[in-house]
């Protein structure tokens, strides 16, 4: 299936074809600047996420995240490759 573009600004919603308007309404669809710190081995990593992914990576911690989200996981293997 051919994967539908989305305008969006959250790396999430990106990688998994979410529009980030839809899922976040109106009112809370704002980018927020978030950090992973367990994901590149020396330093963090800045990402834009959406409110409701910003929430779900507080809830679920950087690991539990990355398995919810695998699509966005492996756009990070494919972005940082040794890095990871
Ligand atoms: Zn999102």
């Amino acid at each position: 299936m051919e994967k539908k573009e989305v305008k969006t600004a959250c790396e999430v919603c990106k990688a998994l074809g979410v529009d980030s308007y839809l899922l976040n309404g109106a009112e809370r669809n704002k980018i927020i600047v978030s950090t992973f710190y367990r994901v590149l081995k020396n330093k963090p990593l800045k990402v834009k996420l959406c409110t409701f992914h910003d929430i779900e990576l507080f809830q679920l911690g950087e690991s539990n995240f990355l398995k919810q989200n695998i699509e966005y996981a492996l756009e990070l293997r494919a972005r940082f490759g040794k890095e990871l």
